[in-house]
């Protein structure tokens, strides 16, 4: 007899929704737009989930539609790929729930169950049937502490980017962009084009480094070029190999003190200088979102998802696409998207898949640039040193650097048992922002955490989901 999860699932409540659907695609940033797309073209049924209130993702993020925004396009790159995107949701048949946090995929016997909460309140669920998954979660940015960096005024830089282009807002008058990475360039260019003066922007990279790649990054030239004649015309000065060692103020951020940075990576003394700002966007790298998939069991590779040719997890039935793969950058998110949804509607079909050739080749050299990309940009490798030890390195349990040590000297030699001994990690954002950081004063590489829940979820949801069993 076929399997019915509704005949015999306990009551999800008045309030649940249900939907069926072939494919549940988890993400509508660029991969999952695309593949959305790709596969509701081939003929297959398709929901499109995303926590956000508007499909686009970090890289096509909308202003809110109250805002009435005359020319959004203003703060976008690449608006004809969006307008593509959009058009196309709106033209086709994909199903799209915006406003749903998943945090939680299960395999149950016909499928999946995507299970989500709805809203800003995150209080109702609501749960997805599908035949197949495709994971496009994205990414999220690493920040790490410096003496300071919990004060008011102190953003993410990608932060900065999302209230900029979702809420047409600056957060603040004179801003310092800091860190390392790519993201750094849209943000200050972004942020000086808004109307805030850009004090300097500072990345801990020289441009050695990325020179020593440049084959494989030619064909970002361009795009390298145009940002720097951006940050020209707005007479953004670039200080390279520096970082900030300190952010100052006392109920908010008045100013940052930056330093030179040696080759061996160190701060080079005497070089200190102070920056008056009433902003600092921060980020050092982005990390591949990969809560959902470690929890259906998906295997990976380093921190990423890792996907075969078709974007195929080693869980039968679950693709993956995106940043969630490994960090690369809206291009390849759309190529990987694309691939991955003509795959998945492919194997649903019983046919063969068919991506487009110019996708497949867009991947291979992307790939390639971001690989080196992510060898060139990497924040000081010896910024631990500036921690101070009451610098609070957890944020949620306020876990200071100086207890982390402690605890190493204890002989605490990794993330988990520095988390047992201290409740670094154990708080609200289960070790999302503070994991790079433990692990980088413990001096090991980051672990791919295992969540079983994405979210948080409230206890009357999970207690509805699995009903205390009757005593016989
Ligand atoms: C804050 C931020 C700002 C950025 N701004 C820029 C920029 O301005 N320019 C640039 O070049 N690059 C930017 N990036 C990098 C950019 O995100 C990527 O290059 C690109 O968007 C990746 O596409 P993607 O489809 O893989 O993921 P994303 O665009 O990140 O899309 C992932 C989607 O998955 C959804 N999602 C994740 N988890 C869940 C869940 N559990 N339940 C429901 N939905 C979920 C998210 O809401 C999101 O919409 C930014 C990154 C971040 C984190």
């Amino acid at each position: 007899m076929p399997h019915d999860p509704g005949a015999d699932a306990p009551d999800p409540g008045p309030a649940a929704a249900e939907q069926r659907t072939d494919l549940a695609v988890i993400g509508a940033g660029p991969a999952g737009l695309a593949a959305a797309l790709a596969a509701c073209a081939r003929g297959v049924r398709v929901t499109l989930v995303d926590a956000a209130p508007e499909p686009g993702g970090q890289f096509h993020r909308q202003p809110a539609a109250g805002l009435g925004a005359r020319r959004p396009q203003a703060l976008h790159h690449r608006w004809r790929t969006w307008e593509r995107l959009r058009d196309g949701l709106a033209a086709g048949s994909v199903r799209t729930l915006t406003d749903h946090h998943v945090w939680c995929v299960e395999r149950v016997p016909d499928g999946f169950t995507v299970h989500a909460l709805l809203g800003p309140r995150q209080e109702e669920p609501a749960e997805v049937h599908a035949r197949s998954v495709l994971l496009a979660t994205g990414g999220y940015e690493t920040v790490l502490p410096f003496p300071g960096w919990t004060l008011p005024g102190v953003v993410t830089a990608g932060g900065a980017q999302a209230l900029l282009k979702g809420s047409l807002v600056v957060p603040g008058r004179r801003a310092v962009v800091a860190g390392s990475g790519p993201l750094l360039l849209p943000v200050a260019t972004g942020l000086a084009a808004a109307g805030t003066e850009v004090a300097a922007l500072v990345e801990s990279t020289g441009p050695e480094r990325l020179a020593r790649h440049a084959r494989a990054l030619a064909d970002k030239l361009p795009e390298g070029a145009g940002y720097a004649a951006r940050l020209l015309r707005h007479r953004v000065p670039v200080l390279v190999r520096h970082t900030v060692v300190r952010a100052h103020g006392d109920d908010r951020l008045t100013g940052v003190t930056v330093a030179a940075l040696g080759p061996d990576g160190r701060v080079r003394p005497g070089t200190e200088r102070h920056l008056a700002c009433d902003t600092l966007a921060v980020g050092h790298g982005m990390l591949p979102h990969t809560d959902l998939a470690l929890s259906l069991g998906c295997r990976l590779d380093g921190l990423a998802v890792a996907v075969d040719d078709e974007q195929r997890t080693d869980v039968p039935g679950v693709w993956a696409a995106g940043e969630a793969t490994g960090i690369g950058g809206a291009a390849l998110a759309l190529a990987e998207g694309h691939i991955a949804g003509c795959s998945a509607a492919a194997r649903l079909r019983g046919t063969a898949p068919d991506p487009a050739p110019a996708a497949l080749r867009a991947r291979g050299r992307l790939r390639r640039s971001a690989a080196a990309l992510g060898s060139a940009w990497a924040p000081p490798a010896h910024w631990a040193e500036q921690v101070t030890d009451d610098t609070v390195v957890c944020r949620c349990e306020e876990v200071t650097a100086g207890t982390v040590r402690h605890a190493l000297d204890l002989g605490a030699g990794d993330e988990r048992t520095v988390k047992l001994l201290t409740r670094a990690g154990m708080g609200w954002c289960q070790g999302r922002i503070c994991s790079p950081a433990v692990a980088g004063l413990a001096g090991c590489a980051p672990t791919p955490a295992r969540r079983p829940l994405a979210r948080p979820v409230p206890l009357g949801v999970l207690a509805r989901h699995h009903p205390q069993e009757e005593p016989s």
